[in-house]
């Protein structure tokens, strides 16, 4: 259905999407119903001089086809938005798994790192000795409160 067409092939050259506010000429636009007999009675925006000047080139767009270029227009913006909210809470999660795996490993360092300082302080202790032994002792209560507080830092992250 080319409505605009049917007007008057100067009036397709430019195309206005969805509700005109003023005409090219930059006159305020009046809502007029259509004499022809194809559209009788169907409203259209044109400016006065366009209704005066026929043969002059003015802004002419059918009310019913600027109201569906509105509604369609509202439609991609909703479907944009619905988009951009999909790949944000995509790109959240993802930040987050990230973070997961990273905290999961680094708590596992921690691990096996306090897992050789304890293998290593029982082997101390057996072959030199306590005196050996207390600096060792000490590493292993450093290495406990930095596990502590990677611990922390994980709940608190997880939560
Ligand atoms: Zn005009």
């Amino acid at each position: 259905m080319s409505s605009s067409t049917s007007y008057s092939s100067s009036q397709t050259r430019r195309v206005t999407v969805g509700i005109p506010t003023r005409c090219w000429c930059g006159s305020t636009l009046t809502t007029f119903g259509s004499k022809t007999k194809e559209n009788l009675f169907r409203r259209f925006y044109r400016c006065e001089i366009g209704v005066r000047r026929q043969n002059e080139d003015h802004l002419f767009k059918w009310i019913d086809e600027a109201i569906i270029d509105e509604i369609n227009m509202v439609d991609a913006k909703v479907s944009k938005l619905q988009a951009d909210l999909g790949s944000f809470m995509k790109s959240t999660s993802d930040l987050f798994d990230k973070q997961e795996n990273y905290m999961d490993g680094a708590i596992n360092d921690i691990k096996n790192l306090l897992q050789q300082q304890t293998n290593l302080t029982n082997q101390t202790i057996q072959s030199s000795g306590p005196e050996k032994a207390k600096s060792n002792i000490l590493n292993i209560a450093t290495a406990a409160v930095v596990f502590g507080t990677m611990a922390f830092i994980y709940a608190k992250l997880t939560n």
